[in-house]
């Protein structure tokens, strides 16, 4: 795993009636392109994605699960982000290749993803059934997605940006977005002043670009208001897999196919779909899970 790739920033202001979250995660979403080879429109969806998981993740408790999935009838098919709520997250695309030409000068994420269903699903240790929410995509554009999800599946009106640069050779330039949630009692004067503040702002990779962090960035959203911070830190793209998972999934498989496995390729090649992540498994590793598995298959 790379060191800090990124950096989210917790914040509260006007008396704890506002929670904000900033985020730049250029690194983490340069790190997702590389592994999983994105192009442009796929790096831009992935990584506006992989954004919003960061920031939905730093709303939640401690020991919470997030998963971000986006399916649509467009060539990209499907996005998929999970979280730990602790700033790692991994997630990748169905279709790494997809390309499509710019519209009004912007990535065109939207029509990459097409018509289709955002499901949020929040695992909680202390609760057996995960909380899971279906909805249409209103544009698919995943910011206003995610503010549509906050708004009528967890009835918290926010404002949510989300942003992916992309140079010329397909590295990633700048990545990053922030959330401001207004939470109940928050007075009318504060949704304007806010409406404002978001209104007057450049894009949020504008931002990022020039050098702005995420202090520059929450002090300009929540611009006349005092501003609380609550923490700053960092965030990975990280995976859960490991090898011991791998050679479990191996195993699920049964001592014949297991055995076939050896005969026909001599190997076992198993790549996580999330981090795209290659394991070898050799013969050897291969014959003694078919003893572990004798008498079972
Ligand atoms: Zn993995």
């Amino acid at each position: 795993m790379s060191a800090a790739s990124g950096v989210l920033l917790r914040a509260s202001a006007a008396g704890e009636t506002v929670r904000a979250m900033a985020a730049v995660t250029t690194g983490v979403v340069e790190e997702a392109r590389q592994r999983h080879g994105t192009y442009p429109t796929a790096t831009a969806a992935l990584g506006r994605t992989l954004t919003a998981g960061l920031l939905l993740g730093a709303t939640m408790k401690d020991e919470e699960g997030l998963s971000i999935e986006l399916v649509g009838d467009g060539p990209l098919r499907r996005v998929m982000v999970t979280t730990t709520g602790d700033g790692r997250v991994r997630g990748y695309v169905s279709r790494p290749d997809t390309h499509l030409p710019s519209k009004n000068g912007k990535l065109d994420v939207a029509g990459a993803i097409g018509d289709g269903l955002l499901c949020v699903m929040r695992t909680q240790p202390w609760n057996k059934e995960p909380y899971r929410s279906v909805m249409k995509l209103v544009s698919g554009e995943i910011a206003e997605d995610i503010t549509h999800y906050l708004l009528t599946s967890e009835q918290m009106p926010s404002a949510t940006a989300l942003g992916v640069f992309v140079n010329a050779d397909g590295t990633v330039g700048a990545a990053g977005g922030y959330l401001v949630q207004i939470l109940n009692g928050a007075a009318d004067e504060l949704v304007g002043l806010i409406e404002r503040n978001v209104a007057a702002l450049p894009h949020v990779t504008t931002l990022i670009r020039r050098g702005d962090g995420p202090h520059e960035i929450l002090a300009a959203v929540l611009a006349g208001l005092e501003v609380r911070v609550i923490a700053d830190e960092p965030v990975v793209f990280a995976c859960t897999c490991t090898r011991e998972r791998v050679m479990g999934a191996l195993l699920l498989l049964g001592r014949d196919e297991i055995e076939d496995m050896i005969r026909k390729e001599g190997q076992a090649e198993v790549r996580c779909e999330f981090c795209a992540e290659q394991y070898l498994v050799g013969r050897d590793e291969l014959a003694m899970l078919t003893t572990e598995t004798e008498g079972s298959a």
